[in-house]
């Protein structure tokens, strides 16, 4: 049978973009809904056909390990609440979808690794990008070494945060500002663009605190890593601006995407300057990039086998985003190996 999964946070991303994926999957479905708002729930758990049991509050999320309809419990609450609900998941019994960015420091993402391990459960991080076409093809490219030697990528990405009362720019809830947001899809892409890991970074952040928005959380920041084959990443993330884009420069030409990291509508250019061809990759995995995901963890659920996005991997993103923030405190290059 498909793998239920339960949804934690009904918010924009859990309520508004995932659960009207599950019509899109093949492995999964969703079994079970977590809110703090109990009407909200009710309605979503009516709208999808759940059962009264298959609803639970904050409060008694723990008793889902006597939900058997449960297999996988996806996380989608503010990146705060990511450590607390994937060990409460994983004590559990179940296995965890937790999203971007896994939690707010090193420390907590150790013991979601740990709790997931004890409780022999797979652990996935939403980075939805690894399940989308346009992604996927341009990492196969440089891969393939269609630009030849990897020696740049630049990869910038933030939108425009509006409401200064917003989690998103409270320190306690977010961990940070837009380097906790989209500057993880940044710092993703400049792993997975070059397919190597970094071994040292120097920051620099630009936020005007009068701004009542930037009270307690960075606007721009911006961070150079720098790769053991000799290849530099310039990343940037800021909440000021809208954009969204990943270059990658080879000594024999460039793959580009803009908009790189999208829900939809991502568009991919190979080639050298003045002879550039524009991409369309097959589609796939799934009939979506968030289906593609959701399948994915159903499978390794299934199979016992590890998901392509585990927790180490999003492990590997905290320790660098420490160390960002600790460079652009401290004015220096931090090394990471
Ligand atoms: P949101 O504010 O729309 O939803 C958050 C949900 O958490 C709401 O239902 C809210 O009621 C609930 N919540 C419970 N306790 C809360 C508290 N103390 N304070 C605030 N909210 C509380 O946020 P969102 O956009 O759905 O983001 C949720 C998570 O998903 C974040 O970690 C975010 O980074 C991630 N996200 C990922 C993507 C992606 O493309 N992978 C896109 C959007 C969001």
């Amino acid at each position: 049978r498909p793998m239920g999964y339960a949804i934690v946070g009904l918010g924009g991303y859990g309520l508004g973009v995932i659960i009207p994926q599950f019509a899109n999957c093949v492995h999964s479905r969703l079994a079970a809904v977590v809110s703090g708002d109990a009407a909200k729930a009710k309605r979503v758990a009516a709208k999808h056909g759940l059962p009264d049991r298959s609803i639970y509050s904050y409060a008694n999320f723990d008793r889902i390990r006597d939900n058997p309809d449960v297999d996988i419990v996806y996380v989608c609450l503010p990146n705060a609440m990511h450590a607390e609900y994937t060990i409460r998941a994983a004590r559990a019994g179940k296995h965890v979808l937790c999203e971007k960015p896994m939690a707010v420091s090193v420390a907590e993402c150790e013991a979601m690794i740990a709790a997931c391990k004890r409780a022999d459960r797979r652990l996935m991080i939403g980075y939805r990008c690894h399940f989308e076409p346009f992604n996927r093809a341009a990492m196969r490219l440089a891969r393939r070494g269609a630009a030849g030697r990897v020696r740049y990528v630049r990869s910038e990405h933030g939108f425009v945060q509006g409401d200064p009362r917003a989690w998103r720019l409270k320190k306690a809830m977010a961990g940070g500002g837009s380097l906790m947001d989209m500057g993880v899809y940044s710092l993703q892409a400049a792993r997975y663009m070059t397919g190597e890991e970094p071994v040292a970074v120097t920051a620099r952040e630009s936020t005007d605190r009068r701004d009542p928005r930037f009270a307690e959380v960075e606007d721009m920041i911006e961070w150079t890593l720098e790769f053991p084959s000799g290849a530099l990443a310039g990343c940037q993330s800021m909440y000021s601006a809208g954009q969204n884009r990943i270059l990658l420069m080879g000594d024999r030409g460039r793959i580009e995407l803009e908009p790189a990291t999208r829900y939809t509508g991502n568009r991919l250019w190979t080639g050298e300057d003045g002879r550039e061809r524009e991409i369309t990759p097959p589609p796939g995995p799934g009939k979506t990039q968030f289906a593609g995901q959701l399948d994915h963890l159903a499978r390794c659920a299934m199979t016992g086998s590890e998901p392509i996005v585990s927790g180490e991997e999003g492990l590997r993103d905290l320790r660098i985003i420490e160390a960002i923030y600790r460079s652009a405190r401290e004015g220096r290059t931090i090394r990471l190996v």
